[in-house]
């Protein structure tokens, strides 16, 4: 009797602890000493993951929970877009919100960063006479890029957001599929690039890829970046959802495992 009720208590605990790391559907489908994103960034998780530290040269994370885990295709992209934004910018600090967590998996807060492919990042903020002011993530703007952070009126930086979405888009080892903004901040981004004579290439990716979800927040209080599934051996079992840009390489890079394609490797 004392047996089977311990036998049943352990299969509870692991029960338990596949749905707490949100991993269920992926229980045996994970090979010994796999490395990499697997699965969605919404129903994935991270295998060896980089892991950022706190304060990099020219970005800081703005809050002190450990989720700073992510592809090395992700964490790249954050180091090269803050060089990029340094040499514009000399002395700006890129705030980071959110990656993953170690091993990904179910984080609070998030419906996806959970295979290592998904980065929030904080919007530049001035003054409502244009200087620069740092360290106020998660300020939230209005379609005219006004906010309001403990009674003080701020500006949405168009000109400091829009070159962080042209560095993120331009960058062309790591290929990002969507940046989540709210349709108002896009009009801004998009209305700063084209009055300032930016690249039309960059601008018209923008316009697909700048993007107000409609099954989560409205992202009007930072970006959140996601980036395809990396190519070759490293993606084999990453799994791309959504829109394939007519400009990201065709075929070698964006994965569409079905469940069965996932089955059929789990039994290889
Ligand atoms: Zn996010």
């Amino acid at each position: 009797m004392i047996f089977a009720d311990l036998k049943l208590l352990s299969v509870l605990i692991y029960l338990a602890s596949m749905l707490i790391v949100g991993c269920l559907p992926w229980a045996g489908v994970v090979n010994r000493g796999e490395t990499g994103s697997l699965g969605t960034a919404s129903r994935g998780l991270l295998l060896g993951g980089e892991h950022l530290a706190i304060r990099g040269e020219h970005f800081r994370f703005y809050r002190a929970r450990d989720r700073r885990y992510g592809i090395p295709e992700l964490t790249g992209l954050v180091q090269r877009v803050s060089e990029t934004l340094e040499r514009e910018f000399p002395g700006m600090v890129l705030l980071l919100g959110d990656l993953s967590g170690q091993g990904g998996g179910f984080i609070s807060e998030h419906h996806s960063h959970r295979s290592g492919r998904d980065v929030d990042l904080a919007f530049f903020v001035t003054s409502p006479s244009g200087k620069s002011i740092h360290g106020w993530p998660l300020t939230q703007f209005d379609r005219f890029g006004a906010g309001l952070r403990e009674e003080t009126v701020c500006r949405f930086d168009s000109e400091r957001n829009w070159m962080l979405v042209e560095a993120l888009i331009a960058d062309d080892e790591s290929r990002v599929q969507w940046i989540f903004v709210s349709y108002g901040l896009k009009a801004l981004l998009l209305e700063w690039a084209l009055n300032h004579g930016r690249d039309i290439e960059i601008i018209r990716r923008a316009a697909s890829i700048l993007h107000q979800p409609g099954d989560s927040a409205p992202h009007d209080d930072h970006f959140h970046v996601r980036i395809y599934c990396p190519s070759g051996v490293g993606g084999a079992r990453c799994k791309d959802l959504g829109p394939v840009w007519p400009w990201v390489e065709k075929g070698g890079g964006v994965n569409r495992w079905t469940p069965k394609d996932l089955l059929a490797l789990a039994l290889d």
